[in-house]
C-alpha cells in the first residue's frame, strides 16, 4: 500500500484538480473518511465541513439512510440503459420531484449526469422548442452578469464574460448576451430601472433569443450575490411578451438551501425550464435533472426531429435515482426550513463582527449561505492552510470567503466552531496586512 506522501507525490504528478494547474498545483489534504460535517484526514486531522462539497452534501457525509440507499440499489441493479427500460428508482424519484417539489405544471423531467449538462439540455430544449415552431432564428441566450451555470460548452458560453472563460474561449464560444447584475438586493429597497437592460436587450435582440437563462436569487460561484425577486418576477413578464422561454438554473439553490425548497419559491412565478443538481442526490454522486412543461416537451418533439435529440449512456442511473429519493424524502421528512431560518440567523449574528475589518467589503447572509467579500482577492495558498490549522475546511475564490454548511447535519457548536475559526483566521491576516 502506498504511503501517504507517495498518495500525494502521484497525485501532484498525475492529476487534475479543479481549476488547477500541473506545473504549480495547489497542494491537496488527503481525506481518509467523513462522518456528518467532519471530514478526517490521513493524519488524523478532523476539519469541520463549511462547504458541503460545494452546495451538495445536506444531509452530512456516510449518512446512515443514504447509505442504505445506495447498498440496497446496489444489490438490486446498478445500472441498465434507460433506452427501452426504465425502473421504480427513476419512476419514484420523479414522482416524488413532480408532486413535491417542482412547481405544478413542472412535470416533463429529463435525467443526465451532471450539473453542467443539464444546463445544456436546457439550453437544447429552448433551441429545439423555437425550431419545432418553425423559428430557426432564436439561437441566442441572455444572462445576467456574474452568473455561473457550468464548465460544459454552451453553459460556459452563459457564465460571467470576465470571471468566466470567455476570456479563453471567447471566439469559439457561442454568442450570447449579457445585462448587468441587478443592483437591488435580496429584501432590499426594489428598483425597477434594474430591467432596464434587459427591456433594450429584448427591444433589440428579442427575435434572436431561444431564452433567458439566471441562477434564481441567488448567483452561486459567480459571485455569491443575492438578489431582488422582483426581477425575476418582472423577468418573467418580459420573457412571456417576447415569446422567449425562461430558464431558472437552480443547481446551488435546490432543495432548500435559500429558506425555500427551491429559489423559485421566494417569487410568485414560475420559470419554462428548472434545472436541479448538487444536492439532488444529497451529495453521494454526480446526477441532475431538466424539468419543463407538457407544451414545451410535447412541442419539441412535434417538430421535425420528431424527439428531444439528447440521451446520455447513464442516463436515469438507478444507484442515483435511488439516492436522490432518498434524500429528498429524509429533507421533506424533517423541519428543513426551520433549520435553514436557525442557522442563517446563527450566520448573521456570528459573521457580523467580521464587518469592521479592514480588509473586509461586505458580509451577507441568505438561508445557509454565509458571505464574507473582501476588497481585494484572497491569496487561496496561504488561506487555506491557516483554516485547517484552525480545523475549519473552507475553499475562498476570488474575493469571497464563505460557508454554506450541511443544513441537515450540522450542530449549532460545530457551526459555531466553523464561525469562529472563519473570524479568527480573518481577524489575523487583517492585522498582518
Ligand atoms: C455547480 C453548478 C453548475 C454545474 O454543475 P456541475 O455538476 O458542476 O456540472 C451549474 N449551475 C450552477 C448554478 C451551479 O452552481
Amino acid at each position: 500500500m502506498m504511503t501517504t506522501d507517495q498518495l500525494l507525490q502521484w497525485d501532484r504528478e498525475h492529476l487534475w484538480h479543479p481549476y488547477t494547474s500541473t506545473v504549480d498545483p495547489l497542494p491537496v489534504y488527503p481525506v481518509k473518511t467523513a462522518k456528518g460535517c467532519i471530514i478526517t484526514l490521513e493524519d488524523g486531522r478532523e476539519l469541520v465541513d463549511g462547504m458541503s462539497s460545494w452546495w451538495a452534501a445536506i444531509h452530512g457525509y456516510n449518512h446512515p439512510v443514504l447509505n442504505r440507499a445506495v447498498r440496497e440499489q446496489t444489490e438490486k441493479l446498478a445500472h441498465i440503459m434507460f433506452g427501452g427500460f426504465t425502473h421504480r428508482p427513476a419512476v419514484e424519484l420523479g414522482k416524488l420531484l413532480v408532486d413535491r417539489v417542482l412547481p405544478e405544471g413542472i412535470d416533463r423531467l429529463f435525467y443526465s449526469d451532471s450539473g453542467s449538462v443539464s444546463v445544456e439540455v436546457a439550453l437544447k430544449m429552448a433551441i429545439q422548442y423555437h425550431i419545432s415552431r418553425g423559428n430557426t432564428g432564436r439561437q441566442h441566450f441572455a444572462t445576467i452578469r456574474s452568473g455561473y451555470h457550468g464548465d460544459t460548452w454552451h453553459a460556459m458560453s452563459v457564465c460571467d464574460p470576465v470571471t468566466g472563460m470567455h476570456g479563453i474561449f471567447g471566439r469559439t464560444l457561442p454568442v450570447q448576451y449579457f445585462v448587468p447584475q441587478p443592483v437591488s438586493r435580496f429584501r432590499g429597497e426594489w428598483n425597477d430601472s434594474d430591467l432596464d437592460p434587459m427591456r433594450e436587450l429584448l427591444d433589440e435582440k428579442g427575435e434572436e433569443l431561444a431564452g433567458i437563462i439566471v441562477e434564481p436569487i441567488v448567483q452561486g460561484a459567480g459571485g455569491m450575490y443575492f438578489y431582488h425577486k422582483n426581477y425575476l418576477e418582472e423577468l418573467r413578464k418580459l420573457a412571456t411578451r417576447y415569446g422567449v422561454l425562461l430558464i431558472f438554473d437552480e443547481i446551488a439553490t435546490g432543495f432548500g438551501r435559500t429558506g425555500e425548497l427551491l429559489a423559485t419559491y421566494h417569487t410568485s412565478i414560475k420559470p419554462d425550464i428548472i434545472c436541479l443538481g448538487k444536492s439532488l442526490t444529497g451529495g453521494y454522486m454526480t446526477f441532475a435533472v431538466t424539468a419543463t412543461t407538457k407544451e414545451i416537451a410535447d412541442t419539441i418533439c412535434s417538430g421535425e426531429a420528431g424527439c428531444f435529440m439528447h440521451g446520455p449512456t447513464f442516463m436515469g442511473n438507478p444507484l442515483a435515482c435511488a439516492v436522490s429519493k432518498a434524500s429528498v424524502e429524509l429533507l421533506l421528512s424533517q423541519d428543513w426550513k426551520g433549520r435553514v431560518r436557525e442557522i442563517e440567523q446563527q450566520l448573521t449574528e456570528g459573521l457580523a463582527p467580521v464587518s469592521e475589518l479592514k480588509s473586509v467589503q461586505e458580509v451577507r447572509c441568505l438561508g445557509a449561505i454565509g458571505v464574507v467579500e473582501m476588497k481585494e482577492p484572497v491569496d487561496m495558498a496561504a488561506l487555506i492552510p491557516q483554516f485547517v490549522e484552525h480545523g475549519i475546511w473552507i475553499r475562498p475564490f476570488g474575493k469571497l470567503v464563505y460557508l454554506e454548511p450541511q443544513f441537515m447535519a450540522i450542530h449549532d457548536e460545530e457551526l459555531q466552531k466553523l464561525i469562529t475559526e472563519l473570524r479568527n483566521v480573518l481577524y489575523h491576516n487583517d492585522r498582518i496586512r
